[in-house]
């Protein structure tokens, strides 16, 4: 096995760097990774361009890879072998506080990069904290006891696996917090890899009406969407879509409206309050928006609207989320459009933000690749 381990380190705002580490020890309890893909989101677009938190940072934080070396407690406690193929949570959980004893490590202090700067998270831990390869864009990552891993199926390609992220996402906003079932209607506000993700988790859970949303420029990703199990698309640009909305659901207005726009503004929420069903409809958000000026709280009570926030994924969510990739009943490798290699970190970000690139909708970085 080789000494050296290449990463792309973020270094600054917007800037990154192939660096060099010596292979981390692997303790009894712990392992090495050896990264296939990592996916890359929206998030690391935003994390791109401004860092949370001091760098440096290897980022990459949906990660698939091989099980490279690890040591014997490792292997007892996960389950694993050497040379099997693992799906990592990025969440670093303590296993003692009360989220991770009900299995919401998610919630864990101990990972949670907002309030603990001493926080373990792949994608957004320094790589100056022991361990040091705490990110998916790089040869190799660390797992420390603490790691959550998943079995990835066999007949699931790394690339493929690349989309777990996004539809275990899907599957925990749409049916574990808008409990999305059978007969439901929803709309999904966005084309891109999450909102596409729901279309699918919707589809799978018998919700008889899915629409989507996007813009003139979504042409080719809305037209993925109806090949995914949508009913119905609709262009926001096109006028206001209040009333097309209301027709198409015959007058009652949507169950459930999941906002995948992530950064839209204000817009989306006030669409999705309005084309909400009479009463007890229930609208996802994302917290892209630090204030909302003019909230309509009025039109939230009279229709007695329950809003939930997408808070990542739960272990079951990862879990079903194999099991449909496996399944290969939907032709979710449609979305996994572009990939790259270590050395272009930085092209595959700006793919994800819209800067470059045509038809982008889920981008895989391959850090083996070209070298
Ligand atoms: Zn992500
Ligand atoms: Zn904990």
């Amino acid at each position: 096995m080789a000494e050296k381990a290449l990463a792309a380190v973020r270094v600054a705002p917007g800037t990154t760097e192939i660096r060099e580490f010596p292979m981390p020890d692997v303790p009894g309890d712990g392992a090495l990774l050896r990264v296939e893909v990592a996916g890359i989101c929206g998030t690391d677009v935003k994390m791109y361009a401004k860092p949370p938190f001091a760098d440096p940072v290897i980022m990459g934080h949906e990660n698939i890879g091989i099980i490279e070396r690890s040591g014997p407690t490792f292997r007892e406690r996960h389950g694993v072998e050497d040379g099997d193929r693992v799906f990592v949570e990025h969440y670093v959980g303590c296993y003692k506080c009360e989220w991770c004893r009900i299995g919401q490590y998610r919630h864990c202090e101990n990972t949670d990069w907002r309030t603990n700067p001493d926080a373990r998270r792949y994608g957004y831990t320094s790589s100056d904290k022991p361990g040091r390869l705490w990110g998916g864009f790089a040869q190799y990552m660390y797992l420390p006891w603490n790691a959550v891993l998943h079995r990835v199926p066999g007949t699931v390609t790394a690339e493929l696996g690349g989309i777990v992220t996004p539809l275990s996402n899907g599957i925990e906003w749409a049916l574990v917090d808008g409990g999305v079932g059978y007969d439901s209607t929803v709309l999904i506000q966005g084309p891109g890899q999450q909102g596409l993700s729901q279309v699918v988790a919707c589809k799978q859970a018998g919700a008889s009406l899915i629409v989507i949303t996007g813009t003139a420029r979504d042409k080719a990703r809305l037209d993925l969407a109806l090949a995914l199990g949508a009913d119905h698309v609709v262009d926001v640009t096109a006028g206001d879509p209040r009333e097309q909305l209301r027709n198409i659901t015959g007058g009652k207005g949507f169950d459930v409206v999941l906002d995948c726009t992530a950064g839209a503004g204000t817009a989306p929420v006030l669409l999705g309050i309005d084309v909400l069903k009479r009463r007890e409809g229930t609208l996802l958000i994302q917290g892209e928006l630090a204030a909302f000026p003019d909230f309509p709280v009025k039109k939230l009570t009279e229709k007695a609207i329950t809003i939930k926030s997408a808070r990542g994924h739960s272990f079951r969510s990862c879990e079903l989320a194999l099991a449909q990739l496996a399944s290969h009943r939907f032709p979710l490798d449609e979305l996994a459009t572009h990939a790259y290699g270590l050395s272009d970190v930085d092209t595959a970000i700006r793919a994800v933000g819209g800067e470059i690139g045509e038809g982008v909708i889920h981008v895989s970085l391959l850090p083996w690749r070209d070298l």
